[in-house]
């Protein structure tokens, strides 16, 4: 398939033209917010709105910080075919009486918040108005991770899909898939059955590959399915087919292929025109800790999974983008999520490791054009630091709520009583959380969110990060 086969004139003038004739009345940024399965989207998305909003402590955000911010708030939405990302909903939770994390993002949602603010050169201050609308769009992960498929036939996305389960460490959660598999004859009749029990066993491969902490596991709503649980879009899966094998009309392969066809043309095209080709700005949170304590092969998996979502971002002869809207996203953060699960001490050393990661994605997926960087950040922080001392030596630990049911050494806590634990370190040196020593050396619990005692939350780096993305446009 060639790139001008992707490109669909109708739906991109509709979409590019919109924000180009908005853009011209008012400074617009579309900002999307992105990271797999519980990496912190809706976490990240609620306390920057907040903070936003009722002028939190972001000391590193200078628009705000030097007062140059007069007036935040909400606005309708700008396309009616979206659900509103549900902030009061997700504020509610944080801040009711049984204090709980909110929702995780499912689907698409997005809102839009204006900054009234006074440029800082004279100048500047009596020509605009000095108002940036900012459209922060959520969604899931999962779902970039398909775009590579717009360029993939269903015969290549098979064999790559099954070249990748026949290895470790995802061969040996693919047994039952593969039983099954041998059982398929692709140029035989097609049965439903048949397609929906090779998907749903295939679709648990994926499950299973996603709770070792592995991360790339296309086609994306097979995990994260949005509005499409239980479609026939769905009821596909890979078969062992050449690259050049002609499925004679009415067999499994021709079902298979004709299915995967209407996923791409049908969830995963109108998904980058509608919405992904139209950002300007992108934060891909990533839940780094886990993979971590997981070992080198969920590293080394996180780290393909970043490649992958930056040759979606790549801009130049080849990318996607550019060949849609021309030079479109300028800035890409990857943030390290939940720093609060550590201690002080380590957040260098993740933004470091994260770093290492980020440099060996970009150069594997070839990228250039958008200024990446990279933060260490918990949006909302439920821990505060505390040190203990055992066996004489002082450690440097942790201390917050644990969640109802969580468990340190035995001890069953029941959502009220405070602890202090020790996490573990990350090592100086960062290449140590690469090759898998750090496997099983981290402690994690899942903390309640703080209470709020102030009128915004207490975060780390929550403010860099908002300087990196939106700061430059306030100037
Ligand atoms: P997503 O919307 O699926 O990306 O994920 P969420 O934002 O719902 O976060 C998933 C879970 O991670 C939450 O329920 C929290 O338990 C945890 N979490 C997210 N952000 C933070 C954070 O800043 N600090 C801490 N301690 N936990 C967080």
């Amino acid at each position: 398939m060639k790139l001008s086969d992707v490109i669909d004139g109708g739906r991109l003038a509709a979409g590019g033209f919109r924000d180009f004739a908005v853009g011209l009345a008012s400074p617009n940024l579309r900002l999307g917010v992105t990271g797999l399965s519980r990496a912190g989207k809706t976490v990240f998305i609620t306390a920057l709105i907040q903070s936003l909003l009722k002028g939190g402590r972001l000391p590193a955000f200078t628009a705000m910080s030097s007062g140059r911010v007069n007036r935040v708030f909400l606005e309708p939405q700008p396309d009616d075919n979206l659900p509103r990302f549900r902030f009061e909903d997700h504020i509610e939770a944080l801040t009711g009486a049984d204090r709980r994390w909110p929702n995780s993002t499912r689907r698409i949602s997005q809102l839009r918040l204006t900054i009234e603010y006074s440029p800082k050169g004279f100048f500047a201050r009596h020509l605009s108005g000095g108002r940036l609308h900012i459209v922060i769009v959520d969604y899931p992960g999962e779902w970039l991770l398909d775009l590579p498929l717009m360029q993939m036939s269903y015969a290549e996305w098979s064999a790559a899909t099954l070249a990748a389960s026949r290895k470790e460490p995802r061969l040996s959660h693919a047994k039952d898939w593969h039983a099954h598999l041998q059982s398929l004859d692709a140029a035989a009749p097609a049965h439903e059955s048949e397609a929906i029990a090779a998907s749903q066993l295939f679709t648990k491969y994926l499950a299973s590959c996603r709770a070792v902490s592995l991360s790339a596991l296309p086609p994306g709503r097979f995990l994260m399915p949005g509005d499409y649980a239980g479609s026939p879009l769905l009821a596909f899966a890979p078969l062992d087919v050449a690259a050049d094998a002609q499925l004679p009309n009415g067999s499994l392969g021709a079902l298979m292929e004709r299915r995967y066809r209407s996923y791409v043309n049908r969830i995963v095209k109108p998904f980058f025109f509608g919405h992904f080709a139209r950002l300007d700005r992108q934060i891909v949170l990533v839940d780094a800790l886990h993979p971590f304590n997981a070992g080198a092969s969920a590293v080394q998996d996180l780290q393909m999974a970043l490649a992958q979502i930056l040759v979606c971002f790549r801009q130049g002869a080849n990318s996607l983008v550019s060949n849609v809207f021309g030079r479109r996203i300028d800035r890409i953060l990857f943030a390290a999520a939940k720093a609060d699960l550590l201690h002080h001490a380590s957040h260098d050393r993740l933004e470091v490791i994260l770093r290492l990661i980020v440099e060996a994605a970009v150069a594997r997926a070839e990228f250039s054009g958008a200024a990446v960087d990279v933060a260490a950040i918990a949006a909302i922080r439920s821990t505060r630091e505390a040190r203990v001392t055992q066996k004489g030596e002082p450690l440097d630990c942790i201390a917050g709520t644990p969640e109802k049911g969580e468990t340190i050494g035995g001890q069953v806590f029941d959502g009220k009583t405070e602890a202090a634990i020790f996490p573990g370190d990350l090592p100086e040196n960062p290449r140590h959380a690469l090759d898998g020593s750090l496997e099983g050396h981290l402690k994690f619990v899942r903390f309640r969110p703080p209470l709020l005692k102030h009128a915004t939350f207490p975060h780390i780096r929550l403010d860099r990060a908002i300087e990196f993305l939106i700061g430059d446009r306030l100037s």
